[in-house]
């Protein structure tokens, strides 16, 4: 495929010692030369690709010099896009980054859309569309679990799985036309039937194995999206505090116009945390008071995670047992605060209470218990297998989307099957979830949705 020459500041706008212009396309090369001059006059289209030239930049119209420049060139097919590439290191700093921007593009290089150097990548069959996805994610990774993930998935291992999987569906297709068209025995439902249930089971439980990968690899991606409640006094502040002091704050995001929302992300153990409502947070305690045990139930059934906490040095009130009511059945860690004084606490009926959910004991005035809440916070995330080090996890909202698309059409496929529905209405399902699992690597997608997705994609990426 042929397309014009994009350029665009691949690097973070703002102070930097290095910031990178890069083009891509036919002309890029071209580009480059018209502007670059380098000590002994070597011009790059004559150069060994991936090599990189030391040299200056000037404006050919002015002849004037603009910048100090290290170029790297890189020629097609060996590059990210495909295409020829080019790269200007150029000084950081806005202004003279923008300049060596405006000269290219004076030379006949167009402004980059967001994501269009992945696009490219796409497009020219370098990367399939989870992968280009994968891309965003290692861009907007918090952890360095979630880059695993990400990386993973763009070396393709998700492709690779998806792969398999339609794989087997076109065979299963391919053996059925067979069957339809040289009957060499009497009954082609016989024959047929059976390996149709067989192969479409194999694939629905393929599909459930990797459904379950996505809460864990949301989490991953989004983080663990967690909310402190307690009475007034009993110490959600000063969790909150230790939680974000003991831990590196990844980033501190106040969500302007969509929700009026203060998220404090954290990186606890390896888990990202995301504590919600962290500046109203002296409103969750009488959230309940407000607006009911039900209505509550609904606010927090959005938490991944509960943290309650509870005073030990007084006795339970009727508003732990209102907040115990609350969180039954939600995901909560039982933190029982001010362990320093005498207790007052009826630590049965707190077991009680908590029943499967974990209790740790704090004193948060002395630092104590922080690192056992801790453990516990990554415990619960880690009962699964993420440990395992395999780290195929589908993390993506589209992709578990489809999945569970996916899943639903070959199960109706397997519940015809097995109904005894005629043969070539059980295709047409079939042959539907090969097409949902295309659209997860992008093989079976329509260009709105592609350049939907791409516009999502910083700028220069
Ligand atoms: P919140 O209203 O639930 O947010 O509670 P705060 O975090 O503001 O704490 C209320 C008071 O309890 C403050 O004076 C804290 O210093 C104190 N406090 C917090 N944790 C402990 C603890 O473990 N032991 C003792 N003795 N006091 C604590």
């Amino acid at each position: 495929m042929h397309f014009d020459t994009i350029a665009a500041i691949s690097t973070p706008m703002g102070e930097g010692a290095i910031a990178i212009v890069r083009l891509s396309g036919d002309e890029a090369v071209q580009i480059a030369d018209r502007i670059f001059r380098s000590p002994s006059g070597k011009r790059l289209k004559e150069e060994q690709s991936h090599t990189i030239h030391y040299g200056h930049l000037i404006d050919p119209t002015t002849a004037e010099t603009v910048e100090e420049v290290m170029v790297s060139l890189m020629k097609a097919p060996k590059t990210f896009t495909r295409e020829d590439v080019i790269e200007i290191n150029c000084h950081g700093g806005i202004v003279a980054v923008t300049r060596v921007l405006q000269l290219v593009l004076k030379q006949g290089a167009r402004l980059a859309e967001p994501g269009e150097f992945s696009k490219r990548a796409f497009l020219n069959g370098r990367i399939d569309l989870s992968q280009a996805e994968a891309v965003m994610d290692l861009i907007r990774a918090k952890t360095d679990r979630a880059m695993d993930v990400a990386l993973n998935q763009m070396e393709g291992k998700l492709s690779q799985l998806i792969g398999t999987l339609r794989q087997a569906l076109i065979e299963t297709l391919a053996q059925v036309e067979v069957n339809i068209d040289y009957p060499e025995y009497d009954d082609v439902e016989e024959m047929t039937i059976p390996l149709m249930i067989e192969k479409s089971t194999w694939v629905m439980n393929e599909i459930d194995k990797l459904l379950k990968t996505s809460s864990q690899g949301k989490i991953l991606r989004e983080g663990l999206s967690t909310v402190i409640i307690g009475r007034p006094n009993v110490g959600k502040s000063s969790l909150l505090n230790s939680i974000i002091q003991e831990n590196k704050a990844i980033v501190t995001d106040i969500a302007g116009t969509t929700r009026d929302i203060i998220e404090e992300y954290v990186n606890v153990r390896g888990v990202p945390l995301r504590l919600i409502d962290t500046a109203g947070i002296r409103e969750t305690e009488d959230i309940v008071e407000r607006i009911g045990v039900e209505r509550s139930r609904k606010v927090l059934k959005e938490a991944d995670l509960i943290l309650l906490v509870l005073n030990s040095s007084e006795e339970l009130s009727i508003e732990d047992e209102r907040l115990f009511e609350v969180v039954s059945g939600m995901d909560t860690i039982f933190v029982i605060n001010k362990t320093d004084l005498p207790q007052k606490i009826d630590m049965q009926k707190v077991m009680e209470h908590a029943g499967t959910g974990k209790v740790v004991t704090t004193s948060l005035l002395k630092d104590e218990g922080v690192d056992e809440l801790e453990e516990a916070i990554a415990g619960l995330f880690f009962e699964g297998n993420l440990e395992s080090g395999d780290f195929t996890y589908v993390s993506n909202a589209r992709h578990i989307a489809l999945l569970h698309n996916a899943r639903a059409t070959i199960e109706d496929a397997l519940a015809a099957a097995e109904a005894g529905v005629p043969v070539d209405m059980i295709q047409i399902d079939v042959t539907r979830t090969w097409e949902i699992l295309g659209e997860i690597i992008g093989d079976t997608v329509q260009d709105g949705l592609i350049n939907e997705l791409f516009s999502q994609f910083c700028l220069g990426k």
